[in-house]
């Protein structure tokens, strides 16, 4: 079967990976935008003590931490080691000691159906600051061992190479759908004509101008993310855990010396690819808030991604009103690292005419 996946970043690159394997003959396009949210994002993966209530948007985010160990064995056997993926564990460090009681029952009582989240245990102050030095001196906090980290930029490039070493091409450009009827027949990329049994649009943020001209309004916006990148060469990261603060703020660290804070959420910011000095010191003082200790680390990269944010939270999987060979896989907002994996499988599963492993009713695109 031929399949044109629109959109290279976790989501299209996962679906390109998946749809190979299954021996679908894939073109990827990609014209790698400026602020294509998976290379920016930062790189947490640690659902289980989130506040999200959406029934929906949690089956997606706990079974995307859960296909992970699953998608790190399938990359294995094509040969991909470098993945950005590591299992550090999550710590979670609420300005009040007090919300860690509701945090603990939240994570324990989800944990029962998630035994990949490990043994959940509370620390002392001294406990987690052995886990993250920088950490302030005086907080104690939750320790979930399942939680990970993973660099989207990696990650995405690992499935590329992946998908094309299973056959699947690809082809750098901006895409435009051609419809026939009320059939998907290809896209359009410059001069090139690609034709197509189905078409899978994964084009993040962009996607609604892509759609717009075929009737599709797609009720997704970007929501600008500026993110830091601080580092102190000497000092070893590699195993420190994420730390979530709960609030709209988070730290991870890197091996290479690297911790980052992120991250704004700008819901209004359109594609304004810029740093503002407004963002950058929201970032650093909550950063530093948490962790004073990284106050002397040198500020080595701001990065800028657009997430694609779904006007009523909530991830959409599944075909285009009207065109049943137009499949969409969008608005997987700030969790899109998390979730994007398994959702990629979950679309590529629907297009192989498979009934996919979690039902995608739920995130239907609606007219
Ligand atoms: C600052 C920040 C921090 C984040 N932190 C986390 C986190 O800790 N944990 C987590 O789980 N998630 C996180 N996220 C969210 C996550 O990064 C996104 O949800 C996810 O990367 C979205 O992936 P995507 O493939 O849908 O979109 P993108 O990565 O934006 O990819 C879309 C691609 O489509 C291409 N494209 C668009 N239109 C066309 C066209 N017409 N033709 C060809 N190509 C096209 C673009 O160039 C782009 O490469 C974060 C995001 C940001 C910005």
């Amino acid at each position: 079967m031929n399949v044109i996946v629109v959109g290279a970043g976790i989501l299209g690159a996962s679906a390109a990976y998946h749809l190979a394997r299954e021996g679908c003959k894939v073109t990827l396009v990609d014209r790698g935008d400026d602020g294509r949210a998976t290379a920016a994002g930062a790189g947490i993966i640690c659902p289980w003590g989130s506040a999200i209530e959406d029934a929906a948007s949690y089956a997606l985010l706990v079974g995307g931490a859960r296909y992970y160990q699953h998608l790190l064995a399938l990359l294995g056997e094509d040969g991909e080691q470098d993945l950005g993926y590591a299992r550090v564990g999550g710590l979670y460090v609420p300005a009040d000691a007090r919300d860690l009681d509701t945090i603990e029952r939240r994570a324990r009582a989800r944990a029962t159906e998630a035994p990949e989240a490990g043994r959940i245990e509370r620390l002392s102050a001294a406990d987690a600051r052995a886990l993250f030095p920088p950490l302030k001196r005086d907080q104690p906090a939750l320790f979930v061992p399942g939680g990970a980290r993973v660099d989207g930029r990696r990650l995405a490039a690992a499935l590329q190479r992946a998908a094309l070493k299973r056959g699947a091409r690809f082809c750098t450009g901006s895409a435009e759908i051609v419809m026939n009827g009320r059939r998907a027949a290809g896209v359009r990329v410059g001069l090139e004509h690609i034709e197509a049994e189905y078409v899978v649009v994964a084009a993040g943020a962009w996607a609604p101008s892509l759609l717009a001209p075929l009737g599709v309004h797609l009720g997704v916006a970007p929501q600008r993310g500026q993110i830091v990148h601080l580092r102190l060469p000497g000092t070893d990261t590699a195993r420190w855990p994420v730390l979530l603060p709960l609030n709209d703020y988070y730290l991870l660290a890197f091996e290479d010396a690297r911790v980052v804070i992120g991250a704004t959420r700008e819901s209004q910011s359109g594609f304004d690819y810029r740093m503002t000095a407004a963002g950058i010191a929201e970032v650093l003082n909550a950063g530093l808030a948490v962790a004073p200790g990284l106050a002397a680390w040198t500020l080595a990269e701001i990065r800028i991604g657009f997430r694609p944010l779904a006007h009523d939270n909530r991830p959409k999987l599944g075909p285009a009103p009207g065109c049943d060979n137009l499949l969409i896989a969008n608005g997987l907002g700030a969790s899109g690292l998390t979730m994007g994996p398994y959702s990629g499988a979950l679309i590529a599963e629907a297009v192989l005419g498979k009934s996919p492993k979690l039902a995608l009713g739920p995130y239907a695109v609606s007219s």
